[in-house]
């Protein structure tokens, strides 16, 4: 059985003994909903991959109440210390090399020397690190391969039964993934390199980051980020991307004015606003996931969105959500 805690005092309160006690806890940020265990116990973290289904090589992201807490688990960079000022606590994410001494469990990082860190900014994840006191490691709370959850009920259709409890926040305000940011090339002379679009834009990144490395990761080797592995984030029903025209029998991810004949609608920014879109866009796909299959629909139409703003993450998710090659599942 999986608790359904309240947004209150004493929600906070039981979510932060199961922590403590090693067991999960999924709890909303400004992105998705997180699955969090105690980062620096390693039954705990080794029971997140378990719980997801999530192979062991796909590191997590270690959420922390603050900068300064954060920064004793790595070497942080000038440019680091710049960033967390200016979009902590928010949807960013950096990875740094871990310090030697940091209690945080090796699985965490999954073998890798660095670590992936973020301050959220949802007041009840920062009462949750607040009341834990340790930082807590938090994929997002769906079964590996599957849609991010941007509510409780979300949470629950994926791994209820599989966690101690759900912190029920509503829903998710920025709706798509913190984006990832690695500064370990930095000290060497290196551009950072983003690893995932996401909730910050490149937009907001570049006065201070200036620009960034794009390239995607080369060859077979260990992933340094494997949520950039392309089968991810998949509805059941095909997915067909920068639709021009809809056919009946197929069901339509619309921005803007939406095209005409589809047999079911889901409209993620009427204005065309990229924001808004991100904050619908996983609701929206497992709307007509769901709703589609009901009527036995062929598959969904997208319409193009822009690479402006949280388009690109946006973009980069329905990308990896049309794969369906059977490859390896992460996340
Ligand atoms: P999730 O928390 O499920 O949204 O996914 C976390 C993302 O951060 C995944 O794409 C991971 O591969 C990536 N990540 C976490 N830790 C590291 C790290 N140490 N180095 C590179 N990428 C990381
Ligand atoms: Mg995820």
């Amino acid at each position: 059985m999986t608790a359904r805690l309240a947004a209150d005092a004493a929600g906070i309160a039981e979510a932060a003994a199961f922590l403590r006690a090693g067991e999960r806890v999924a709890f909303p940020t400004e992105t998705v909903y997180g699955l969090g265990g105690d980062a620096t116990n390693a039954s705990a973290v080794a029971a997140i991959f378990a719980a997801k289904g999530r192979p062991r090589f796909n590191p997590l992201i270690a959420h922390y109440a603050s900068a300064e807490a954060a920064f004793a688990d790595v070497i942080a960079t000038p440019l680091a210390k710049s960033l967390a000022a200016a979009f902590w606590p928010g949807p960013l994410t950096l990875v740094l090399p871990r310090r030697a001494q940091s209690p945080v469990a090796d699985l965490v990082s999954a073998g890798l020397p660095t670590l992936a860190l973020r301050v959220p900014a949802h007041p009840l994840a920062q009462a949750l690190l607040a009341a834990v006191a340790r930082p807590i490691a938090a994929p997002s709370a769906n079964r590996s391969g599957r849609i991010s959850p941007t509510s409780a009920a979300h949470v629950l259709a994926e791994l209820g039964g599989r966690i101690a409890a759900v912190i029920d926040g509503g829903d998710c305000r920025v709706g798509v993934e913190s984006t990832v940011l690695d500064l370990t090339g930095t000290l060497t002379g290196a551009r950072p390199r983003l690893l995932r679009p996401g909730g910050i834009s490149l937009e907001a990144l570049a006065p201070l980051t200036g620009a960034l490395d794009l390239a995607p990761l080369a060859g077979d080797q260990q992933p340094l980020s494997p949520g950039m592995l392309r089968s991810h984030y998949a509805p059941t029903l095909p997915l067909r991307l920068h639709a021009r025209d809809v056919a009946g029998d197929e069901a339509l991810l619309a921005f803007g004015p939406p095209l005409p004949g589809a047999a079911l609608v889901f409209q993620l920014s009427a204005a065309g606003n990229t924001e808004e879109a991100a904050s619908r866009l996983y609701a929206g796909l497992r709307a007509l996931d769901a709703e589609g299959g009901r009527l036995g629909l062929s598959g969904i139409a997208a319409m193009a969105i822009p690479e402006t703003g949280l388009g690109r993450a946006v973009n980069d998710r329905l990308a990896r959500a049309a794969v369906r090659d059977g490859g390896v599942d992460v996340d």
